[in-house]
């Protein structure tokens, strides 16, 4: 297996020196580093007695050996022989034996979301699929569709991805109707993009239509809600009023709705610890108890700095359009009048909460990578670093920058960049676990925060993700590139102020960017 792994290596390396070969086909120097890696993996087969291997090498290692003027006619024809290798490799690499009918694997890990993809021309998704896998999919590829097809519905595929032919045949058709009736979520694709094949695939329930060739970003975007669907939490409902009977029927009216939670109290008392302990989206309030008014109760709510703009709802029998103006001026929201109608209740309920949730997101939410901001990334911070303190746990800090990032603006404009953030931001949200926090801290500037771990554990985990990171490609118009970063780790109790912490994490980062960049720096202990 050891051996296995310089098989693996070395094809990684070899598709890092084929990268720059894309970016300067006529750069001999950059075809003379790709063939020496050739050389490597050729040298690796014949040890191990890798025939297959060996022999899906041989004519790209003749083609390079004849290389004189390289260009781009070179690269398309040495683009037509890599997945020949490439499938060679995986099949070497793969522990397990392949299954007989998939014609390519990818990602073996069990645990990840199963794509299967359906199409004649295996080879043509080998370099995107391989690309996938550092998003957290594993695929395998048919040239049997109904093989395939039988496979995803026995495996639970999150969704099939079929190359419709230009007239769709009844077999595939058949085989897409058994897809549906499972309730199998498939997408088309095809080189043709017309309206007719559109057509056709809507009226088959198609989830999309892609049009080939695919790049990685369209496919993330389009998989991801399938395969990692966003929990929404319950919308948090509270009310306060003195009467049973009222929140009796309030409770009938509400408990029984999905997608949300509800909370009663009947004494005004108690009122702010339980909008601290429930965090509600909404507040239904009495506007007339025994002990106090609903007036006097929203004003004591909007003291607290943190309980300023949550929606409050009054529940009144008042119709005077004076004292229900007066009290709106105090920071009411909506009236609803007793007896309440449960339509009303409802309706006034969602659209409240509704309207405060996306508020809330958008306050502590970058609009870009959906990442938590900078002021909320700073708060968790501190609230890890007094809950490491409380329970004597270690918590680390990094914050990464893109290395030459403006040199990607520069070279391929600024949508592209944007695109790498967004990658960027994806890909450590996939990598880091659901205790750590992940935020954008402005620019290509990006924090986490690593609770309960060590500095060792969180710089070899920063370490994969920097490698990971590296090794996707990001595509523009005529091309591919790579990307990579530098950090800085600080780590608590070695530091246990908050400024300290992020001066010392800052300081480390700039060493790792003076010494070269593409590295993780580390915060001397204290
Ligand atoms: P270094 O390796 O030293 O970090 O070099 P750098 O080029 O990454 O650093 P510098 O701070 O000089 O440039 C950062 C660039 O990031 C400049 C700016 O145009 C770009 N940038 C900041 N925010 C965004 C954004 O939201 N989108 C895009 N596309 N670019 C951004
Ligand atoms: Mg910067
Ligand atoms: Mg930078």
């Amino acid at each position: 297996m050891t051996k296995r792994r310089d098989i693996h290596d070395a094809w990684n390396e070899m598709v890092l020196a084929w990268k720059m070969v894309w970016q300067a086909s006529h750069d001999l120097e950059f075809w003379a580093a790709f063939m020496l890696h050739c050389d490597r993996l050729h040298g690796l087969a014949r040890e191990q007695g890798l025939v297959e291997l060996e022999v899906a090498l041989r004519p790209l290692l003749g083609m390079l050996a004849g290389l004189a003027d390289p260009g781009e006619a070179q690269k398309s024809q040495a683009d037509l022989l890599l997945p020949n290798v490439f499938a060679a490799v995986r099949d070497a690499c793969s522990l397990t034996p392949r299954r007989k009918q998939s014609d390519l694997t990818i990602g073996e890990n069990e645990g990840l979301p199963l794509v299967i993809v359906l199409t004649p021309e295996v080879e043509s998704m080998a370099e995107l699929l391989l690309q996938m896998e550092n998003y957290g999919y594993s695929f395998r590829v048919f040239s049997d569709f109904m093989g395939g097809m039988q496979f995803a519905l026995a495996q639970r595929a999150v969704t099939v991805l079929i190359d419709l032919p230009a007239q769709v045949d009844l077999q595939t058709r058949a085989l897409i109707r058994q897809a549906n009736q499972a309730g199998l979520k498939w997408f088309a694709m095809s080189q043709q993009g017309d309206f007719h094949l559109r057509l056709q695939a809507v009226r088959l329930e198609a989830q999309g239509f892609f049009q080939l060739p695919l790049t990685v970003s369209t496919l993330v975007d389009a998989l991801d809600p399938l395969a990692y669907p966003a929990r929404e939490e319950p919308y948090r409902v509270m009310i306060l009023d003195d009467s049973a009977t009222v929140l009796a029927s309030v409770k009938k009216a509400l408990e029984p709705m999905p997608n949300l939670s509800l909370r009663a109290i009947r004494e005004p008392d108690r009122v702010l610890e339980t909008l601290l302990d429930f965090s509600p989206d909404v507040l239904l309030l009495d506007f007339h108890m025994q002990d106090c008014t609903g007036l006097e109760v929203a004003k004591i709510i909007r003291q607290n700095k943190a309980f300023e703009s949550i929606p409050i709802v009054y529940l009144t029998s008042e119709t005077s359009v004076e004292i229900q103006l007066e009290a709106m001026r105090h920071g009411g929201d909506d009236f609803l009048t007793k007896p309440i109608s449960q339509a009303q209740l409802v309706n006034t309920v969602m659209a409240k909460a509704e309207r405060y949730r996306s508020l809330r997101k958008m306050m502590v939410e970058d609009s870009l990578t959906g990442l938590f901001n900078h002021v909320k990334t700073k708060a968790l911070l501190q609230q890890a670093l007094l809950q490491g303190e409380r329970q004597a746990l270690p918590v680390c800090y990094a914050i990464l920058d893109i290395d030459h990032f403006k040199r990607v603006n520069d070279s391929y404009g600024h949508a592209v960049g944007d695109r790498v953030l967004r990658t960027l931001a994806r890909y450590l949200k996939q990598r880091l676990r659901r205790s750590d926090v992940v935020g954008r801290y402005g620019g290509e500037e990006f924090a986490i925060v690593f609770f309960d771990a060590t500095l060792e554990q969180a710089e070899e985990r920063l370490n994969s993700i920097r490698e990971g990171f590296s090794r996707i490609y990001h595509a523009y118009d005529e091309g591919i590139f790579s990307v990579t970063f530098s950090a800085g780790l600080a780590h608590f109790p070695a530091y246990t102020h908050l400024m300290e912490l992020m001066v010392a994490a800052d300081t480390a980062l700039y060493a790792a960017k003076r010494a070269g960049r593409n590295r993780v720096g580390r915060a001397p202990a204290g």
